[in-house]
């Protein structure tokens, strides 16, 4: 609807503590995106690229002067980023479902989550991406480990959640209830691979799990991002047999990489998550894909950077981003073409 915005902050480190604390226990602050998410909240409470005709009517606001035009600065890492879109709840396109930062230290995932932000709202060629589908961004899923990244740990990757033991923080990635602790995960809640005392022990995954199976007719792709690779992964996991489908996936892989590598990324390796990487059990995108239903499921590892792999400096965060977008872009128009109705037409 005419009118509607797009507001973005970003939070300084006391108000995101407290964001985070009211996020764990799920009260009303519909406004901050794991506060909604688990709440299991309706669509109005997601994230979304909306109409390119309504973007002329947004407004991208900043509780911070971090410089750019639209108050959201592209060339620093943020502790914590809070987008809301106030419409959607009645929208019956086919939804793009992007998260990062499920892996506290994977900072570069973040980033390239807001960057995509970023262009569907404010970049008027990206409108045939905005007009018939609905994106749903939630550009950090595990935000206590991220703050514990800035604050205390810098390659921290686990959540932050107490465990039986002396040790803290499971490995989300591991905690999703598919082949659940089969491969590539351990049982020792030392391991930075811990995948939890049980299935969807920690409420960013059952978060995650929720708001898929609330929408699980409409989510059409969902790509999850991470880093180090670069990699274009999709399922399995935890097996190296590829699905049934692996030509469809295989094949948008290459076409979403062929995109950014024109536009000067580096070639990324396109393949199963167990082959092209490693094995590993209980992941969102193999969770996603089985029981989630969604068909259509990557985990993109963006490209390495800085002396651990995974702290590309801020000065890159750009150079990366940006080719990536292009990327995104090639997913975004397969499930246009695929899946997507036209709003010039209704
Ligand atoms: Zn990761």
């Amino acid at each position: 609807m005419i009118g509607s915005t797009i507001n973005t902050a970003i939070c300084r480190q006391q108000r995101h503590r407290h964001t985070q604390q009211t996020a764990m226990h799920g009260s009303g602050l519909h406004l901050l995106p794991l506060a909604a998410l688990l709440a299991s909240a309706a669509a109005a409470f997601s994230y979304r690229g909306v109409l390119q005709k309504e973007l002329n009517h947004q407004q991208v606001k900043t509780g911070t002067a971090v410089g750019g035009q639209s108050g959201i600065s592209f060339t620093e890492y943020h502790r914590y980023d809070e987008v809301s879109s106030g419409n959607g709840a009645n929208s019956s396109a086919p939804v793009i479902l992007v998260d990062a930062g499920i892996h506290a230290r994977e900072w570069i995932a973040p980033a390239a989550a807001l960057y995509v932000i970023q262009q569907l709202v404010e970049n008027a060629t990206q409108s045939a991406l905005a007009d018939s589908i609905d994106w749903h961004v939630i550009p950090v899923l595990n935000p206590d480990g991220y703050e514990y990244t800035f604050t205390t740990e810098r390659l921290w990757r686990k959540t932050r959640s107490p465990t039986s033991g002396e040790c803290v923080g499971v490995d989300a990635n591991r905690n999703f209830d598919f082949h659940w602790m089969e491969v590539g995960a351990s049982d020792d809640p030392c391991s930075t691979t811990y995948a939890g005392a049980e299935v969807f022990s920690e409420p960013e995954t059952r978060a995650l799990r929720d708001y898929i199976l609330a929408n699980a007719d409409r989510i059409k792709l969902y790509l999850t991002f991470h880093s180090y690779g670069p990699l274009i992964l999709y399922p399995w996991g935890y097996t190296t047999e590829p699905p049934e489908d692996w030509e469809t996936l295989d094949a948008l892989g290459r076409l979403a990489n062929a995109a950014q590598v024109a536009a000067g990324a580096p070639n990324y390796t396109v393949g199963t998550f167990a082959g092209a990487m490693y094995a590993a059990a209980g992941t969102s995108a193999d969770w996603a894909k089985a029981v989630g239903g969604v068909a259509l499921s990557y985990t993109l590892e963006l490209p390495e950077g800085g002396d651990a792999g995974f702290d590309p400096p801020a000065s890159d965060i750009v150079g990366i981003v940006t080719p990536f977008f292009e990327a995104v872009r090639a997913f975004g128009q397969y499930v246009a073409d695929n899946f997507g109705r036209s709003r010039l037409s209704a």
